[in-house]
C-alpha cells in the first residue's frame, strides 16, 4: 500500500483484530494491513480448498509468522467458522492473548459455482454455513465483549456476486444474505458504539484465477502466461477494509466496494412508488410510474424503511 496522501496515517494502536480466512488472499492482505499499522491480529483460517474441502493450518501459520517476522503481534488459528466452537476460539484466542477484540473481519468464504437444474440444495447449504452462519457465528461470539466495551468494528464481506448470477446461486444467495445479517447487526450495534458495514471486494485471488472454478463458470482459462497484476491484487481492497475497521468509521450498515483500483457504494433504495387501491390492470398500466427511480428513499434498516413508507402514504393520502 502506498504512503498516506491528506491525512493522518489510520492506525490501530492498542486495537485487537481478529481476521476470518486471513491466511490466504484478501485475507491475509487484510491481516497485513491491520498489523502494519499497530493491530494485534488473530489470523484464522481453516486453509481448505477455494471449493471447501480439507484443511490445512498452514496458511493461518505462515501469515502470522509474517507479521511477527515485520515486528507485530499475531497468533494463528485454523478453527472452521461454521462451527459455533470455532467460531468462539477464534475470539477467545484474542481476548484469552490480549485481553479484548476491538474489530471483527468475516472474511472467510467459498465459491463452487453451480447452476440448476444441476445444482442441489447441500450446495446451497454449504456457501450459507461459511459465508452466513460464519459470519453469525464469529461476530456472536465477539458481540458481548463490544457490548460491554462499548466499542466495535464488524465487517462482512459480500460480493458483485449479490447481484445474482446464473452460475453463481449458492454463493450469490449467501452474499446477498450477508447484507441483511450485517445491517440488522448494524442496527443493533447503534446503541452500543459497534459500527458494522460489509465490503464487496475485488481482487485476483485463487477465487478469480483458479482454473477448476473458472472451467465450471463458462470462463476461458487464463493463458500459461499469466502473471499477476499487482493492480488488482488484494492489497488494493485493503484501504477500505481499515477506513471500515477505524475507530473513525464514518458509516454503519452500509456497503461498500473496493479493489482493482476502485471504491463505491452500494446500496439498496425504494422508489417513491404509486399511492392507490389498484387493480392488476392499473398496476401494468402504471408500471413507468411504480419503478420510476427518480426521488428514491434509502432506508437504514427495516424500521427505517416502514416509517418511511407509512409517511409516504400519508403524504399521498394528504395530498388526494
Ligand atoms: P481465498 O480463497 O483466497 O481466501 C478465502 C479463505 O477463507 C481461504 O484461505 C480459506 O481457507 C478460508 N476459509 C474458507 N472456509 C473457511 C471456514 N469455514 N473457516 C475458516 N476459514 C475458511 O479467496 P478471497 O478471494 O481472498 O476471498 C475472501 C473473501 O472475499 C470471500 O468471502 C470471498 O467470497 C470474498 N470476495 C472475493 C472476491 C474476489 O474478487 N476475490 C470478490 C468478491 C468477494
Amino acid at each position: 500500500m502506498s504512503a498516506p496522501s491528506s491525512e493522518e496515517q489510520l492506525r490501530f494502536d492498542g486495537r485487537v483484530a481478529v481476521v476470518t480466512g486471513g491466511g490466504r488472499g484478501l485475507g491475509r492482505a487484510y491481516a497485513l494491513a491491520l498489523a502494519a499499522r499497530g493491530a494485534r491480529v488473530v489470523v484464522n483460517d481453516l486453509g481448505g480448498s477455494l471449493f471447501g474441502e480439507g484443511t490445512d493450518a498452514g496458511p493461518a501459520a505462515a501469515v502470522a509468522a509474517e507479521i511477527r517476522a515485520a515486528g507485530g503481534e499475531a497468533l494463528a488459528n485454523d478453527a472452521d467458522v461454521v462451527s459455533e466452537d470455532g467460531a468462539a476460539s477464534i475470539v477467545a484466542a484474542a481476548v484469552d492473548a490480549w485481553g479484548r477484540v476491538d474489530v471483527v473481519v468475516n472474511n472467510a468464504g467459498i465459491l463452487v459455482p453451480g447452476a440448476l437444474p444441476g445444482l442441489g440444495a447441500a450446495d446451497l447449504r454449504r456457501h450459507l454455513d461459511v459465508h452466513v452462519v460464519g459470519a453469525f457465528n464469529v461476530t456472536r461470539a465477539a458481540w458481548p465483549h463490544l457490548v460491554e466495551q462499548g466499542y466495535g468494528r464488524v465487517v462482512l464481506t459480500t460480493s458483485v456476486g449479490m447481484f445474482g448470477g446464473e452460475h453463481l446461486v449458492s454463493y450469490a444467495t449467501a452474499k446477498g444474505a450477508c447484507v441483511s445479517l450485517g445491517r440488522s447487526l448494524a442496527d443493533a450495534g447503534r446503541a452500543h458504539g459497534i459500527r458494522v458495514n460489509m465490503i464487496a471486494p475485488a481482487a485476483d485471488t485463487r477465487m478469480v484465477t483458479d482454473p477448476a472454478f473458472r472451467e465450471r463458470s463458462g470462463l476461458p482459462p487464463l493463458a500459461p502466461e499469466h502473471a499477476p497484476d499487482p493492480a488488482r491484487g488484494p492489497d488494493r481492497a485493503a484501504p477500505m477494509l481499515l477506513v471500515l475497521a477505524h475507530e473513525s468509521c464514518p458509516a454503519t450498515g452500509e456497503v461498500l466496494s473496493a479493489g482493482l483500483g476502485r471504491f463505491a457504494r452500494v446500496f439498496w433504495a425504494e422508489t417513491a412508488g404509486v399511492v392507490a387501491d389498484l387493480q392488476p390492470e392499473d398496476v401494468r398500466a402504471r408500471w413507468a410510474e411504480i419503478v420510476d427511480p427518480s426521488s428514491p428513499v434509502v432506508p437504514t434498516s427495516t424500521s427505517d424503511a416502514v416509517r418511511a413508507r407509512e409517511a409516504r402514504i400519508a403524504a399521498a393520502r394528504a395530498e388526494a
